[in-house]
């Protein structure tokens, strides 16, 4: 196992916050970054250098690889081919396995079935009709999915009668789509957790996650006992998940707590909004952990650096706040950059830990 050493160059695919975030964290223990996206982004403002690339550019990707160490990425819809042009050149992590997995909801689903996980019931379906056959076998209240590019409850559609089906498919624009059942559950909370290049595995404390409309609102740690009861179940399942996909860096899977145990929700092969938190609560933050695996460092300590922590997103005009959350004094506050405030846009975030 060969590290790769401080003053290397990290490339990173994608140029949100998230790869904002762990283009600080690897600067900080003394790397470069290279971002390459179509478009510049909250990232390209901390990077050491910026390729304007689409994913499907074999020579811009080739360039791209040459000129970095390793390469991971901020988002889970990375295309097969675009790996196939950088793998060969670069070494990429967490890897390709871990995004043919979960770049599409019943791929992952199944995987994680096959792991002993459990996941919410669902049905594929490509057409109306067989949307019509998956509500008349799930039932309602049941949610329509788009089987690629969710994020934010984006491309998601509820369904409280049968006759919802023609509706919630114009929402998913025809696009292959699964249909969930809907999960009764007490809470929501996710598992972050690193795994080295070595194999060894570190969770992180679970957050306990609240959403409003769809968009994560605020993650809080420690999460209340009854979720506490269930994530050592949820860290079994994770870690297995990890060793099976040889799975090097921050993985997040999302849980549903229910009366019959965590119900598996989704995953995703990078660092996540609700691990936020862990910049100032954690020990050693999840972007730095993610930065430590992915170049083959020791990993640092998940431990918690107070009593409790909580991270509120700061969605749209939240953020125009932050004259109030710096006057605080002890909140810590983060702006990711973007220019326009939109509407359901995540803008940045406060984390607050309580001594
Ligand atoms: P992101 O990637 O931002 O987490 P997403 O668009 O992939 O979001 P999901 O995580 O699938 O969306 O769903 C968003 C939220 O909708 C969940 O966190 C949960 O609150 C609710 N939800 C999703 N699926 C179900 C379900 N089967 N039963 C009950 N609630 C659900
Ligand atoms: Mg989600």
């Amino acid at each position: 196992m060969t590290a790769i050493p401080p003053g290397s160059t990290i490339g990173i695919l994608g140029s949100g916050q998230l790869g904002r975030m762990l283009g600080v964290a690897a600067a900080q223990l003394g790397y470069r970054c290279h971002i390459y996206a179509p478009e510049t982004g909250p990232a390209c403002d901390v990077a050491a250098a910026f390729t304007q690339g689409n994913y499907d550019d074999p020579a811009q990707l080739a360039a791209f690889a040459n000129a970095v160490d390793v390469i991971t990425y901020e988002f889970e819809n990375v295309d097969p081919q675009c790996i196939a042009h950088l793998a060969p050149i670069a070494p990429v992590r967490p890897g390709s396995l871990a995004l043919d997995i979960s770049r599409a909801r019943p791929t992952e689903k199944h995987f994680v079935r096959s792991h002993g996980g459990t996941t919410a019931p669902f049905r594929e379906a490509a057409s109306l009709a067989e949307l019509e056959a998956a509500v008349a076998e799930i039932g309602v209240p049941s949610i329509l999915k788009t089987s690629m590019f969710g994020y934010d409850g984006k491309g998601q559609a509820r369904l409280t009668s049968p006759g919802d089906a023609a509706s919630a498919w114009e929402t998913v624009a025809g696009q292959p789509s699964v249909l969930e059942g809907f999960v009764t559950f007490a809470h929501e909370f996710s598992i972050m957790l690193v795994r080295g290049l070595d194999g060894s595995t570190v969770p992180y404390p679970a957050p306990l996650n609240v959403h409003r409309d769809g968009i994560l609102a605020t993650s809080t740690v420690p999460a209340p006992a009854p979720v506490q009861a269930q994530v050592e179940t949820a860290v079994t399942l994770a870690a297995r998940l990890a060793h099976a996909l040889d799975y090097v860096g921050v993985l997040t899977c999302e849980f549903f707590a229910t009366e019959e145990g965590p119900v598996f929700n989704e995953m995703a092969p990078r660092v996540h909004n609700s691990g936020h938190w862990t910049i100032e609560g954690a020990v050693t933050s999840q972007f730095e952990n993610h930065i430590r695996a992915i170049c083959g460092l020791p990993l640092g300590s998940t431990a918690l650096t107070g009593a409790s922590v909580e991270m509120d997103n700061l969605i749209g005009e939240e953020a125009d706040a932050w004259p109030a959350l710096l006057a605080e004094g002890d909140a810590h506050l983060h702006l990711y950059g973007k220019h326009e405030a939109r509407p359901g846009r995540k803008m940045g975030h406060v984390t607050r830990v309580r001594r």
